[in-house]
């Protein structure tokens, strides 16, 4: 209907004009709008309320200063931000990115994300994002120490167990994480669990590290269940050689896949006998150098510049689990002319928006990242619910929730585009499903 798209491109327009420049933002909320028509149909009283051009407005916006000196005793200042997008459903939740290209932009757009994402776990959370244009490359440890001291100096007024917890995401893991934590404790005297992906020992959840790079695995198992086949004996391309590329490569091997290809930002290695997923850990999570050096342990490997290409190699299922934006519309005509029947994005939005269409178009089962990277945060939530309770779940225990959680992710992403009108459009059944929760929500909760 005509009225529907009137309004969703009035809030958009609002979007462009309040928030210049912001493009990966912009990208977001388009993608999410045009997705939700049949809902907004369905719902008149959500233009009524003037739901959409709430939600689309961050509740809070928050940006600092990051004064810290490096080995040298050098003075340096970064930029911080923390955007606490929308609390109707739960504390506010999401990661905190450390890398150069971070600015307002992209934290608006995983913080948008990030709402419906976790609307999908069927969890307690509302939706933030935060991070800093801080280059953790080529730092030391004391320097990123100091420099995550800082960062929480400023930050630790903000949030909260009950407020608002971070969690890693690009260039924020465990070493992070836990620094951030200890200047928390030392500035509040508190011990709660204010921040998730947390060391074991004090406070951090078994499974969470593999969270969710397993979590993709486990909704694109659903995928290919769903068109009769699994990981079985299959070749697959995963992007990204850090967290959720690590643990994508370790359960889909487990399931009996074949990972031929794994990149970073330099470039990519193509190994025809399956990626050593040992020397990748120790290359990335122990000695942080590049993956090229890969090479020097398995001569039969290949190593190409730069990172679209990898999306040329022969497969049937990609996995892209590295950035935004990093699988474009030539990359998605070579997988779909290569024959890959699955992609589950590890990684949040890292198809461009005429990729993930050439995917529909083709019939290529495509899990969004809101829903087949959810799992991250699904167990961040099951680390938060164990910190409330000052105990500690085994591994098995997690594991098996986490498989539940992205179980029922599919079903209802599979249910809502099928109730909406789009079979088969997990992108569509991603933001309705996740949306009609917020939505419901807010409407209760009153003008918020
Ligand atoms: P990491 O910092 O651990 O790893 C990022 C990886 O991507 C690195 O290997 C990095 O290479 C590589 N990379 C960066 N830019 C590019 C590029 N342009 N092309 C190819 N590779 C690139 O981050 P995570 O694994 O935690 O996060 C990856 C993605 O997953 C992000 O989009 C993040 O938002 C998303 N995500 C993460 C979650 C988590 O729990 N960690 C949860 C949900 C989503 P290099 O080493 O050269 O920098």
């Amino acid at each position: 209907m005509a009225d529907a798209k009137a309004y969703l491109e009035r809030v958009l327009g609002t979007v462009k004009k309040r928030n210049p420049n912001e493009v990966e933002f912009h990208q977001a909320v388009t993608e999410v709008l045009e997705s939700l028509i049949p809902a907004i149909e369905r719902h008149p009283e959500f233009e009524e309320a003037g739901l959409l051009e709430r939600i689309v407005e961050p509740e809070r916006q928050i940006v600092f200063r990051i004064p810290w000196q490096d080995d040298k005793g050098r003075m340096h200042v970064n930029r911080g931000f923390r955007i606490q997008f929308n609390s109707a459903l739960g504390p506010y939740k999401g990661g905190i990115r450390f890398h150069p290209s971070v600015y307002i932009g992209i934290i608006k757009f995983l913080g948008f994300e990030q709402i419906f994402k976790n609307s999908l776990t069927g969890l307690m959370m509302g939706g933030a994002k935060g991070g800093s244009d801080f280059d953790p490359k080529g730092k030391s440890d004391s320097e990123i120490m100091r420099f995550c001291q800082s960062f929480m100096t400023e930050l630790y007024r903000y949030i909260g167990a009950d407020l608002d917890v971070p969690a890693g995401d690009i260039g924020v893991g465990g070493r992070e994480v836990g620094y951030m934590f200890g200047q928390w404790k030392k500035i509040t005297g508190l011990f709660n669990g204010v921040l998730t992906g947390k060391g074991l020992d004090f406070g951090g959840s078994l499974a969470r590290t593999e969270a969710t790079g397993y979590g993709c695995v486990y909704f694109c198992q659903e995928m290919l269940k769903d068109r009769g086949t699994s990981f079985n004996g299959k070749t697959v391309v995963v992007s990204g050689s850090g967290n959720v590329a690590i643990y994508a490569h370790e359960k889909a091997t487990q399931l009996g896949a074949k990972v031929v290809a794994m990149s970073d930002s330099n470039g990519y290695v193509y190994d025809k006998d399956g990626i050593k997923l040992a020397t990748i850990k120790q290359l990335k999570e122990i000695e942080r150098k590049r993956i090229k050096e890969y090479l020097k342990e398995h001569k039969t490997a290949q190593y190409q510049e730069g990172c679209f290409d990898i999306w040329n190699i022969k497969c049937d299922i990609a996995l892209p689990c590295a950035t935004q934006n990093e699988l474009d519309g030539k990359s998605a005509q070579a997988l779909i002319k290569n024959g890959c029947i699955a992609v589950a994005e590890g990684a949040n939005m890292p198809s461009t928006p005429e990729a993930v269409e050439l995917f529909i178009k083709n019939k290529v089962s495509f899990g969004p990242g809101k829903a087949a990277n959810a799992g991250g945060v699904a167990t961040s939530g099951l680390e938060m619910a164990q910190d409330s309770q000052r105990l500690m779940w085994s591994f098995e225990e997690v594991d098996k929730k986490l498989h539940n959680i992205m179980v029922n992710i599919f079903k209802s992403v599979k249910n809502a585009a099928e109730e909406y009108g789009t079979p088969g459009n997990f992108v569509n059944g991603a933001n309705i499903a996740g949306f009609l929760k917020v939505a419901r929500s807010m409407m209760a909760q009153g003008l918020v």
